[in-house]
């Protein structure tokens, strides 16, 4: 399960939280849904470590799709066999 940081554009409140797939994450100090990912793991100094960061972000991205499709699939055969 993936700890995201937020910031909530409401009140500006920043808090950490646990979110699971089809979850929509609110807002702990005023339950607000209006939320923006903060994306400190990428915060870098030089030009080129923050380009391998996005290559190696965007790579992961594909990978974790890559993953839920062959979920996806395995779940379908469970339920067909
Ligand atoms: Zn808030």
């Amino acid at each position: 399960m993936p700890l995201y940081e937020y910031r909530c554009r409401a009140c500006d409140a920043a808090f950490e939280i646990l979110v699971r797939a089809g979850d929509t994450p609110a807002c702990r100090a005023c339950a607000s849904p209006d939320l923006e990912r903060q994306v400190s793991l990428f915060a870098v100094d030089s030009d080129g470590t923050r380009q391998a960061a996005r290559a190696r972000s965007m790579g992961t991205a594909v990978t974790r799709q890559r993953d839920k499709d062959k979920a996806d699939v395995e779940l379908y055969e469970r339920h067909h066999h």
